[in-house]
């Protein structure tokens, strides 16, 4: 790119306006869900008959038949066709990340050379779509090639850009995932059951208990033309260089701070789209770093509030394209400044309306909070290495240890008030505890703990994991992550350790033990047990990573070793017990994930070592060479007396030599290693000699193009600087 074409890109940024955004007629509520096959079209376009199967079906996990689905079909397509849709697809999220999506129109041949409009419930309820071409760790054999989309009827159908998704699962011809949704969905009945299970001891009516998620989604807007001039952006969502602003976020200024008009259009945009496809978008604000932004919808049913947060995340891509932007979903798009996350807010409730994880009024209530909340954390615990595994990609992995984020290491935040009362209970005596059925007013009861009233404000920014009053915040999940990584270990973890929990319980009981002391020892042998989980202090400290070490807590810091914890005997134990991932699933998927991984660093090798080559170091060659022949005009002018005036650019000369021979050898060195590397057949060596080889080198490059950008002209220099690609006017 040539420097005037630059600063032309500068100025289109500049000079660029708000995009009007069209406003609905209609209020609010009048179009929420309005391009959505939800109860209320289903009770609308179904016969009555059906409708009930599919909503009992819905509400009591079971499949529906097929006479069903053909029914469901015909009014689903109607109303497709009625509300513009011409085409439909099964929408499933693959391995690779985000979403897929195969689209075929609503036609079938008529038999006399025309086309009716078709779509029948075999098509509805499954699909084989060309899965050869999607990663499978090895699992489906290429030339087999087939896997079967089956429709998820919990999640409902909508309708983007005039085609009906259908949201699906994802499995091999022989029955294995591929994909996220499929062992999310295991994992969500796997919690279920379990927690039911062990609510019942506090109300025997629980029928089922729901897994919610509310997600935070953090996102970097920049400028379409600037974009279009870092082709690292382009390529791989992040900036392989460029030296830091001057001003970046040490002011402090952009968090909540107010929100630029063009940003503003796109965010009213985005959230008319989100309540048009039925996402109950709800929060807006400025982040921390300049031109991040975050968007945040009411918390849904996990499985739900996933397939909403792939579906924010696509619509985000192209409402920001209209309005002259692109949202960079990667967790470090800029160095220096804050990178995104996706906080991922959990919580289970049962069906009789309790929330587990919050405090109530009663002591029964309060036992059941402490009840699933140190069972929570003894999960958190036994699964560190694998929740840290969950969150874990080539992306994220810039993110985590650095000095905004969590560390890559996973400990919980319970804030002073729990962790008192944590602390009490683990040393008080069961003889303490008085009769429970007496309601103790605003006291808890328990061996003289208070009544337990959370303040939410006690917050810990530095925790991967924390407790925030009535649900557990997981923030190490990275900005263009599929939550279901996370979210899929976290409910089976917590399954696994919840009907482990009841089993030790009922053995208590079965001896006589009353429940309020059978409870009370289990959560005192959980509260021991799990204590090195526990992390109320700063979680960006060095001396933090040495007491976790001490604790036995796993803090491995390369990405590719890290996934090992799937495959560990206890990941394999806990995903076998549950029913979430089998073991040749496992050993698939993190097939997949080293793939990835590999190719992720590989194609940023390569992009920096283009840029390196063909866009820095002519650049730096050419200032250079300016500057010699103003040295030898001086000469020329000055004779001796030049000496002292030239020693400025001599010594520029010497600097820029320097740093361009280091990038040069660097270059060679790095596609040295990627050569070693890529004959490597193990997939997971494979990623290790990525991490440990080619990704230091890129480090080195980028240091040194930094200098020189420090140091050339910058009426010549190609790439917009982080100070023009930073600040949205
Ligand atoms: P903050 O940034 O202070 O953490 P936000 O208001 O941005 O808070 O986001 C909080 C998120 O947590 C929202 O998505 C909200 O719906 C969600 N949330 C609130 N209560 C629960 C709960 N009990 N379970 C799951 N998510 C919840
Ligand atoms: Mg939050």
């Amino acid at each position: 790119m040539s420097t005037t074409l630059r600063f032309k890109m500068v100025e289109e940024a500049f000079n660029r306006k708000a995009i009007a955004v069209e406003t609905p007629d209609k209020r609010p509520d009048e179009y929420y869900g309005e391009l959505v096959f939800n109860r209320q079209k289903m009770f609308q376009y179904l016969p009555k008959e059906t409708y009930d199967a599919l909503i009992d079906a819905i509400e009591n996990k079971k499949p529906i038949t097929r006479q069903v689905a053909d029914s469901v079909a015909i009014g689903m397509r109607r109303w497709a066709l009625d509300n513009g849709a011409r085409h439909y697809t099964h929408w499933f999220a693959p391995l690779t990340g985000g979403t897929a999506e195969k689209h075929d129109a609503f036609i079938e041949h008529d038999g006399k050379e025309g086309v009716i409009e078709e779509f029948s419930g075999k098509l509805l309820a499954q699909q084989e779509p060309d899965a050869s071409s999607f990663p499978s760790g090895g699992i489906r054999n290429t030339f087999e090639a087939r896997g079967y989309s089956a429709w998820d009827i919990s999640s409902p159908a909508f309708i983007l850009d005039r085609t009906l998704c259908i949201p699906t699962i994802f499995i091999s011809y022989t029955g294995e995932s591929l994909d996220y949704k499929t062992p999310l969905l295991r994992a969500l009945n796997a919690v279920d059951k379990a927690a039911t299970a062990v609510a019942r001891y506090f109300d025997p009516e629980v029928k089922h208990v729901t897994s919610f998620l509310g997600w935070e989604q953090e996102y970097f807007l920049v400028d379409e033309s600037l974009y279009n001039a870092r082709p690292d952006l382009v390529m791989t969502g992040r900036t392989l260089m460029g030296h830091e602003s001057a001003k970046n976020q040490q002011l402090e200024d952009h968090y909540f701070g107010s929100i630029p008009s063009r940003v503003e259009a796109f965010m009213l945009d985005l959230e008319i789209r989100g309540h048009r496809l039925g996402i109950p978008v709800k929060t807006r604000h400025n982040e921390v770093a300049p031109n991040q932004f975050e968007l945040a919808p009411i918390y849904e049913e996990t499985n739900l509030a996933n397939d909403h947060n792939l579906l924010v995340m696509s619509v985000m891509s192209e409402v920001a394209r209209k309005h002259n932007f692109r949202v960079l979903l990667h967790e470090k798009p800029f160095a220096g400044v804050n990178g995104s996350g996706k906080h991922n807010n959990w919580s289970l409730g049962t069906d009789r309306g309790a929330m587990l994880f919050a405090p109530g009024r009663t002591p029964l209530d309060n036992l059941q909070f402490l009840t699933f909340v140190v069972n929570v954390m003894a999960a958190v615990h036994r699964h560190n290495a694998l929740l840290k595994a969950s969150i874990m990609s080539a992306t994220n992995a810039h993110r985590l240890g650095a000095n905004e984020a969590p560390p890559a290491i996973i400990s919980i935040f319970t804030g002073s008030q729990l962790a008192d009362i944590l602390n009490r209970l683990e040393h008080s005596e069961v003889a303490d505890i008085p009769d429970l059925k007496k309601k103790a007013g605003y006291s808890i009861g328990l061996a003289q703990i208070p009544e337990i009233l959370l303040d939410n404000t006690d917050r810990n920014r530095t925790s991967p994991f924390a407790f925030t009053g009535n649900r557990f915040e997981f923030r190490a999940v990275g900005s263009s992550a599929n939550n279901a990584s996370a979210m899929l270990v976290l409910n089976a973890a917590v399954a696994e350790q919840l009907a482990d929990f009841k089993v030790k319980v009922d053995a208590r009981l079965e001896k006589g033990e009353t429940l309020t002391d059978a409870l009370l020892a289990e959560i005192r042998v959980l509260i021991k047990q799990s204590k090195p989980i526990h992390f109320d202090g700063n979680g960006y400290s060095d001396e933090w990573k040495e007491e976790a070490a001490r604790r036995g807590l796993d803090c491995e810091t390369s990405a590719p070793v890290i996934f090992d914890a799937y495959l560990s005997p206890s990941s394999v134990e806990m995903f076998t017990k549950t029913g979430v991932l089998s073991k040749p699933e496992l050993e698939a998927r993190n097939e997949v994930k080293w793939e990835m991984y590999t190719k992720k660093i590989q194609i940023e090798a390569r992009v920096l070592g283009d840029l390196a080559i063909n866009h820095i170091i002519p650049v730096a060659t050419r200032y250079q060479s300016m500057l010699v022949d103003n040295v030898v005009k001086l000469r020329e002018v000055f004779g001796d007396r030049a000496a002292e005036m030239a020693q400025c650019d001599l010594d520029t000369i010497e600097s820029i030599a320097q740093r361009m021979t280091t990038i040069k050898t660097t270059v060679a060195d790095m596609v040295e290693a990627r050569k070693k590397a890529n004959a490597i057949e193990n997939e997971r060596e494979k990623a290790v000699a990525y991490h440990d080889n080619v990704a230091p080198a890129m480090e080195k490059i980028r240091y040194n193009i930094d200098k020189l950008e420090l140091m050339v002209d910058n009426e010549i220099w190609p790439l917009p600087k982080y100070r023009e690609l930073l600040f949205i006017r």
